[in-house]
């Protein structure tokens, strides 16, 4: 059977945006506020996707460094007095942080923006709707990006279905921010699906198509700290175990002055596939703004549940229901082996959170060397602080010892060649997946989608693609709206 699709003639905009999730809103909200009409296509009813709905935190705006001791005086605690010195990212990501810090919808350090800034469930949500309705972003909830219109190497148009099936409009810039790459990827931009031979070469991948396992920030609520807290010291056998370069003496400090805190506790692994190799498992706690909630998530073997294609719905779905099962096997252990977990309830289980799948191949591909060496590039939109988080890191790179460092994000992975009037933002950008590992955080997805947004307002506006742009001027802009350069 044939299929004809006649799509509906929707508006003309300067900009479309596609997918409304962390690179996506800042990429909107860039665009709209250089003066550009705006489209934001979603597939889901929510925007933020994985820094909203998918419950993860907000990292990291401060730079690296790797004992625990040292980053906590030379770097969290100059956020009382000197942010500015130690942090490596501005812009809307910091904007939207400092908002929900003074509101009370956020946890920072400080009271600005430290590693980990974690967000009530809505409030982030109410202020991105509030800021996005202001610059005046239409959005388009349950319109997923499902075809383009590319004619002599130039995005013109993509056809969004939804209720009222399929509807075309056309824009003279689009920023592509699936996660996934859907848009480049129908336009015919060539990509790497997970990893590749130069992946294998880099140290970071077993084997070709390796992607990083599914997984699941969800949240509870109910949690008694400090019972838990004066269980720990009655314990001394016990050793937390400190997560985010945060141990335990500083998770108390932070906890009793309302900051952002995460630790670590073991449980038997909840999950039979691999309970005989490894008995037991770590699970994260993330204590949120109402400081009686948490957003938990496990790690270790329990991930074999999620391996899987973030982008074949099969797998997508059986990903999913055991994630469900796993977060609640998970809420029990706790209840059951650690006081003050006795009234604790899950509050809110997300679609199943996606870490890697498609990787564009763009005018530049970062690589690992790139983010530990903190190579700076002419083009840089932008720094990060995080380290490379990925399932397949190298010793020689786990072991690499740096006091302090930020690296830098070259517009050039945002562009795929060939493919005018089209920028990418956001963890498919072109990389390695070892810098991949530390590009894919949320803030640095926020600081390219700003910058996608910028640019692609400021092509549109010149009547030109985003690979023509003047990077420098592109770049002034940023720094002009707080970004770190
Ligand atoms: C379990 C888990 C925990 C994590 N924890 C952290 C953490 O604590 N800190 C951190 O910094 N990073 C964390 N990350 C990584 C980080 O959250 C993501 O890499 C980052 O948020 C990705 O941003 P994005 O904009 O590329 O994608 P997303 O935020 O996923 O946004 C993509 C958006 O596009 C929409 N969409 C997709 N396809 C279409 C389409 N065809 N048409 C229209 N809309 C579409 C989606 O609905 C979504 O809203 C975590 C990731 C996972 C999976």
């Amino acid at each position: 059977m044939l299929y004809t699709i006649e799509p509906r003639q929707g508006k003309s905009y300067d900009v479309i945006v596609c997918g409304a999730g962390t690179a996506g809103v800042a990429a909107a909200l860039a665009a709209a506020r250089q003066g550009a009409s705006v489209l934001l296509l979603e597939r889901s009813f929510s925007v933020g996707g994985m820094l909203t709905e998918g419950n993860a935190g907000i990292t990291k705006f401060t730079e690296h460094c790797k004992d625990p001791q040292q980053y906590k005086t030379e770097v969290l605690d100059v956020l009382a007095t000197d942010p500015r010195s130690v942090q490596v990212a501005g812009g809307i990501a910091r904007e939207l942080c400092l908002r929900l810090i003074a509101s009370g919808g956020a946890a920072g350090t400080h009271g600005d923006c430290g590693s980990y800034v974690f967000t009530d469930r809505y409030a982030l949500q109410a202020l991105l709707l509030q800021l996005l309705e202001q610059a005046g972003v239409q959005i388009l909830y349950d319109s997923r990006v499902c075809l383009v219109n590319r004619q002599d190497g130039c995005l013109k148009s993509v056809v969004a279905v939804n209720k009222e099936g399929f509807t075309e409009f056309a824009a003279k810039c689009f920023v592509d921010a699936t996660g996934d790459a859907d848009t480049a990827v129908l336009a015919g931009a060539e990509y790497v699906l997970g990893a590749d031979e130069e992946d294998l070469a880099e140290g970071g991948a077993r084997a070709v198509g390796q992607m990083q396992p599914m997984g699941c920030m969800y949240r509870a609520e109910g949690i008694d700290y400090p019972r838990l807290f004066a269980w720990f010291e009655e314990n001394p056998g016990f050793a937390v175990q400190s997560c985010g370069l945060m141990d335990f003496e500083n998770v108390k400090e932070s906890y009793r002055k309302g900051d952002m805190c995460v630790f670590c506790v073991p449980i038997d692994n909840p999950d039979p596939a691999t309970a005989q190799q490894k008995p037991q498992v770590l699970v994260q706690i993330y204590i949120t703004p109402s400081r009686t909630g948490a957003v938990l998530l496990s790690f270790g073997p329990t991930h074999t549940a999620y391996t899987g294609s973030g982008v074949d719905a099969a797998q997508l779905s059986a990903g999913h229901t055991a994630m469900v099962h796993g977060a609640l096997a998970i809420t029990e252990l706790l209840r059951k082996n650690y006081p003050g977990f006795e009234n604790v309830r899950v509050t809110h289980i997300p679609d199943i959170g996606v870490r890697e799948t498609r990787h564009i191949r763009g005018v530049y591909k970062m690589t690992a060397l790139d983010v530990i060496s903190g190579r700076e590039f002419a083009d840089s939109i932008g720094c990060g602080g995080h380290h490379i988080d990925t399932d397949t890191v190298p010793d020689a790179v786990r072991r690499m010892s740096m006091e302090h460092w930020r690296f830098h994000i070259p517009y050039r992975i945002m562009l795929a060649p060939g493919i005018r009037g089209l920028l990418v933002a956001g963890r498919a950008v072109s990389a390695t997946r070892l810098a991949s590992g530390a590009l894919r955080t949320t803030v640095s997805c926020m600081q390219m989608g700003e910058a996608a947004g910028t640019a692609a307002a400021m092509a549109a506006m010149q009547g030109i693609s985003p690979e023509e742009l003047d990077v420098q001027a592109l770049r002034a802009v940023l720094a002009e709206n707080g970004a770190v350069l």
